[in-house]
């Protein structure tokens, strides 16, 4: 009942419930008696009772949104990472693009609050000392208000929401793999997941196996693209595995795998590997894959296409 393949936390947890599953108190894992009525938790931690949910009109309010000042030569983009019923952690910047290579943008952490049903936020007095509310339109835009008391300024905009950047547009991933000079493997993966996923989804990045995995005898891989499909499929540890049970080329495995395999399912994505002996593979089924590589012999080479 959901496109994902895995769930986790609080929100893994009303998946369950909403669907129908039945769901055990905490305390029933609990073999010796213990409640933990006696640990002393800092003033800042919140315990959450049991049955209390974030609702789902907030619970609408998280991922990120970008948009210019009209008739203000700024640019705006608000980031709402989790909330937590009343309170939202939103990552706040403005003043240029944050994500520009020149990089000048403000970019705070901030706490965010839900009054009236919409998001609000105010800065501190050195970044400006605006109170600013986000109102989620029918369309998951925000219409921003921001107001300075004491000076009486105040401006409006609409904010668009980002949603997937779509096919071969999704730029959040970054992967490492590497063959040193012993002989040694490694890969590493970092992803912001696809946007517009629900709350708690879990993708293949962080499952060894799935979109990282390496393995002296054979290859080291990261993968980019529909986690789903890299998890159900182990995708990584299953070219390595084709490699040392079949006695098949990386090349030959991970090309067949995303040029044919993936993209006859209309699934997007790519690897980029490096095996034992130091052959670099990086098949891509979308429109583009930034992709580098070095070796001692050779300086940096990039490409897009
Ligand atoms: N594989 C990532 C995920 O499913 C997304 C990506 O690489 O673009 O979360």
């Amino acid at each position: 009942r959901s496109p994902h393949v895995m769930l986790v936390g609080p929100d893994a947890d009303k998946f369950v419930l909403e669907n129908g599953g039945a769901a055990a108190d905490a305390s029933y894992f609990l073999d010796g008696g213990q409640d933990f009525s006696d640990v002393v938790l800092p003033d800042d931690i919140r315990i959450i009772p049991p049955g209390e949910s974030v609702a789902p009109a907030k619970t609408a309010y998280s991922g990120t949104w970008a948009g210019a000042w009209t008739g203000v030569p700024m640019n705006h983009v608000l980031v709402v990472e989790e909330i937590d019923h009343d309170g939202a952690r939103v990552i706040y910047a403005f003043g240029s693009n944050p994500f520009t290579p020149d990089g000048k943008g403000l970019y705070r952490r901030l706490p965010g609050l839900f009054v009236d049903g919409a998001l609000q936020v105010t800065e501190p007095k050195d970044i400006g000392g605006f109170t600013t509310t986000y109102r989620l339109n029918p369309d998951n835009s925000l219409t921003v208000t921001t107001a300075k008391r004491e000076t009486g300024e105040s401006y409006q905009t609409t904010l668009r929401r980002f949603t997937g950047l779509g096919d071969g547009h999704n730029g959040g991933t970054v992967g490492a793999v590497v063959r040193d000079r012993c002989g040694d493997l490694a890969a590493g993966t970092s992803t912001g997941g696809f946007g517009s996923k629900t709350p708690g989804r879990v993708g293949d990045v962080p499952i060894i196996g799935a979109g990282t995995y390496a393995d002296n005898a054979t290859a080291a891989i990261s993968a980019t693209g529909h986690g789903e499909f890299f998890m159900r499929h182990v995708v990584a540890y299953a070219i390595t595995a084709a490699m040392r049970h079949k006695g098949l080329s990386l090349e030959k495995v991970a090309t067949g795998l995303i040029e044919q395999e993936l993209a006859g399912k209309g699934l997007r994505g790519g690897v980029i590997a490096v095996d034992r002996h130091g052959n670099v593979v990086m098949p891509y089924n979308t429109q583009g894959m930034a992709r580098g590589v070095t070796t001692n012999e050779i300086s940096p080479k990039v490409e897009v296409y």
